[in-house]
């Protein structure tokens, strides 16, 4: 089969069985590997769905810039649909974001501009916030898709991601957990496994200094996509019954066995994930099912702390 762009592509990614860093005794976990996903990660789902809303509603054009404030991952999705589509596309960034990010945004073709983190990530996301709406307000091309706000982020998990799970699992899923950053995950799928089973048992996490929805204060942290320090528009906060807490060494840590123990390469947040869906495996016991995501892959943390071991 000949795809006709590479657009056409994405999505369909395998749901994988962990092994060795389960206790039989527990639950099985299910990961969805994203990091084999078209540009590396889960978010290249949810920007072709915002980008394919906004030219269905005749809100972008040929002449449109896309601008978006991002820590990352989105940005890549943009700027490689941007690429294939032909709009202009600017991304703009944390400067504390990994630099194979930036690097990854230029190479498809995006202007990359950086902004300033001076130790609170969530206050360096609103100043791109900000930045970006400014922009909008100063030339009438720009389209800034707002994934913290977009309806079709979540859209995208709840009609493909999360169908693709009910798909591949084919068997009842009793959990599922998942990492904040715009929220579009974990109420998309959340919303999509709920439908078939409405007994589900879904956690937020968050990361120990970004732990905004447990009501702590918000620092910097590693785990990169996720607490970024603001409560999204697009999350609903009905989607879970419990926010559990993972800390930044735990989450490296599990990203690492990840690779050393099941062969599978992901980023800190995949580590943030399983981490949390270890915890949940174990309190629902053997002969139950939970789900996870890797959201990325790992190669974009060779700058980071993740390779440091
Ligand atoms: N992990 C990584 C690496 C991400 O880039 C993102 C997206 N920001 C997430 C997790 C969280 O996904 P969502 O935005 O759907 O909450």
């Amino acid at each position: 089969m000949i795809y006709h762009d590479v657009l056409e592509a994405v999505g369909n990614t395998p749901l994988i069985r962990l092994n060795r860093m389960t206790d039989p005794e527990d639950a099985e976990v299910l990961v969805k590997f994203e990091a084999v996903n078209i540009g590396g990660s889960v978010k290249t789902r949810t920007a072709l769905n915002m980008i394919q809303a906004a030219e269905k509603d005749g809100r972008i054009g040929p002449d449109t810039i896309i601008v978006e404030p991002t820590s990352g991952n989105q940005g890549i999705g943009l700027a490689l649909i941007g690429a294939v589509k032909g709009y202009k596309t600017r991304i703009i960034m944390p400067d504390s974001v990994s630099e194979e990010r930036r690097k990854l945004v230029k190479n498809y073709g995006a202007e990359v501009v950086l902004i300033h983190d001076e130790g609170n990530i969530g206050a360096c996301i609103e100043k791109c916030m900000q930045t970006a709406l400014q922009m909008a307000k100063d030339d009438p091309n720009v389209f800034v898709p707002q994934q913290f706000e977009n309806e079709a982020n979540s859209q995208a998990h709840r009609e493909q991601t999360g169908q693709e799970i009910l798909k591949q699992a084919g068997k009842p899923i009793h959990g599922f957990c998942s990492g904040i950053g715009t929220g579009g995950t974990i109420t998309g799928v959340g919303e999509a496994l709920r439908e078939q089973n409405p007994d589900i048992l879904i956690w937020a996490i968050e990361p120990e200094h970004a732990a905004i929805l447990s009501g702590k204060e918000v620092g910097s942290h590693i785990q990169m996509g996720i607490g970024d320090g603001v409560i999204p528009k697009i999350l609903h906060q009905d989607v879970y019954q419990d926010i559990v807490i993972v800390t930044d060494e735990e989450a490296l840590a599990t990203a690492r066995e990840l690779a050393a123990k099941e062969g599978l390469m992901c980023g800190i947040t995949g580590g943030t994930n399983v981490a949390a869906a270890l915890r949940m495996a174990k309190k629902l016991g053997k002969g139950k099912t939970v789900v996870t995501i890797l959201p990325d892959t790992a190669e974009r943390y060779f700058s980071t702390e993740l390779f440091d071991a």
